[in-house]
Order: C-alpha cells, then sequence, then structure tokens
C-alpha cells in the first residue's frame, strides 16, 4: 500500500484514505483526552488496546447482526474500515445513572434504570457536544426521522448484546457512546470505536467500590491511577469471553 497523507486527526485516532477508496485505515493513539480536551494525557499502549477491543467487539456484533465499518486488524492498532461519513451525532446508551446524567438530572450515582435510556448529542467540540432533544437532531437536519428511528434500534439492540458479553466478561456496562456513518451506497454502518475510551465498564468483583470497580477512561477524568492496567484487563477478559464462545 503507497503512503497517503492523513484525511483526519482525532482525539484519539488518525483515519487515513487508502488505494480503495471504499477503504480508510484508522491508526489507534495513545494519546488521551477529557473534558472537551481540556485534560491531555498519553495511556501507555492504548491504541493497541481500544483497537484490539473493538475489532473484536465489532467482529462480535457483526456476527449478531449488525452492520459495522469493520474490515479488518492488519497491526494491533491499526483498523481497515469501510470508508463512512460520520453523522455528527454521539450516541449514548445508559444502563446506570452516571457521569452527566448525574451531573445534569441530580439522579444519584448508580441509579438502576427501569430502561436503557437512548440519547443524542451533537458532536460539535466548539459548543461541547451539547445534548440535543429529537426535535432540535431533525430541525439541524443531523439526520433524517428514518435514520433516528433506525439508530434507536440499532443502539438498543447493540446495548443488549454488549451487556450480556460483558456480564461474561464480569463487567457491568454502565454506559456507553456510539457512532454512526454512511457509506457510499447510503447504508447505515456502526462506526468509530467501541473501547474503554467510550464506556463506562465497572468491575462486578469490586462493583461496591466507587473507585476500584472503575475499569475504563474515569480512571484517566478522574486521576485514579493505573489506567493502563485497567484498559489491559478489560482487554483480557475480552479475549477470554471471545474464546469461550
Ligand atoms: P457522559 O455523557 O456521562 O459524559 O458520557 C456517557 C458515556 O459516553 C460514557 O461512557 C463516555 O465515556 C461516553 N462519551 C460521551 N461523550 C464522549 C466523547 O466525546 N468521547 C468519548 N471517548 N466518550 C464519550
Amino acid at each position: 500500500m503507497s503512503v497517503h497523507t492523513k484525511l483526519y486527526e482525532g482525539k484519539a485516532k488518525i483515519i487515513y484514505p487508502t488505494d480503495d477508496p471504499q477503504i480508510f485505515l484508522a491508526v489507534f493513539k495513545d494519546d488521551a483526552t477529557a473534558f472537551n480536551a481540556q485534560k491531555r494525557g498519553s495511556i501507555r499502549g492504548k491504541g493497541e488496546i481500544n483497537c484490539s477491543i473493538s475489532s473484536k467487539l465489532f467482529k462480535e456484533l457483526e456476527a449478531h447482526g449488525v452492520k459495522t465499518h469493520f474490515i479488518d486488524s492488519p497491526a494491533p492498532n491499526q483498523m481497515r474500515i469501510e470508508a463512512v461519513k460520520i453523522l455528527p451525532l454521539e450516541v449514548v446508551v445508559r444502563n446506570i445513572a452516571a457521569g452527566s446524567l448525574c451531573q445534569q438530572t441530580g439522579l444519584p450515582l448508580g441509579t438502576v434504570l427501569k430502561q436503557p435510556l437512548v440519547e443524542f448529542y451533537y458532536k460539535n467540540d466548539q459548543l461541547g457536544d451539547p445534548l440535543l432533544t429529537r426535535d432540535r437532531l431533525l430541525l439541524m437536519e443531523l439526520a433524517t426521522v428514518e435514520q433516528v428511528n433506525k439508530i434507536t434500534h440499532l443502539a438498543l439492540q447493540i446495548n443488549e448484546f454488549l451487556k450480556d458479553f460483558f456480564q461474561q466478561c464480569d463487567i457491568t456496562l454502565v454506559d456507553f457512546k456510539l457512532e454512526f456513518g454512511l457509506n457510499s451506497q447510503q447504508q447505515l454502518l456502526l462506526a468509530d470505536e467501541i473501547s474503554p475510551d467510550t464506556c463506562r465498564l465497572w468491575d462486578i468483583s469490586a462493583e461496591n467500590d466507587p473507585n476500584r470497580r472503575v475499569l475504563d477512561k474515569d480512571r484517566f477524568r478522574r486521576d485514579l491511577g493505573n489506567v493502563e492496567d485497567a484498559y489491559q484487563e478489560v482487554l483480557r477478559r475480552v479475549i477470554k469471553a471471545v474464546e469461550r464462545e
């Protein structure tokens, strides 16, 4: 493959074009940011760990009927992906109250939600990724009604699969963020990544300890230490669960 200049550099990944216009190469970085990039750092090995976890989860999801952008992983920190145009939406699914849901509603941390909550945020750094209403999202033409309905359905389907999968890893899936994109045939595909950067994951064996249970980016956000160890532990358990299947 010839060397191409990057198409896009985000906080956690660089996207390169390839010789095939239908295929991009995503290179996962060790860089870590939080609070709209006001906090910056690096987590050793994160690029490889997140790429490996995401690749395995995308493969599992594909096997369960969810169409994703994943093609294959030519190196531990690289993913070949279908070329998609990302919708400017962050789709968050929550099973347990944490993070901004607690801050904005006063719900106590750890409240188990009676039903999963699907929320849409505007992917816009300048505006700080604000929470959208369905009407605002449609008003701004960020997606069509059909796309919003399909994304909501897919997000709930993905949640059911991931909740069960992580349960087998002795991990509670608290919440997570998804991104979707459209390929050249305008097909909606799950894109971006699913990793400890984009999910809240609590270790069931330490569930009553609000610090020890954290196996995700909250360790970095809240300066809890042992960030790499937590990410490695998630990868180890994901590999074991995939091997058991
Ligand atoms: P919250 O809205 O509570 O901050 O985040 C909800 C969930 O979505 C968490 O699992 C969090 O990691 C994920 N999330 C929300 N926005 C972003 C984002 O801009 N980047 C990343 N990596 N994750 C996000």
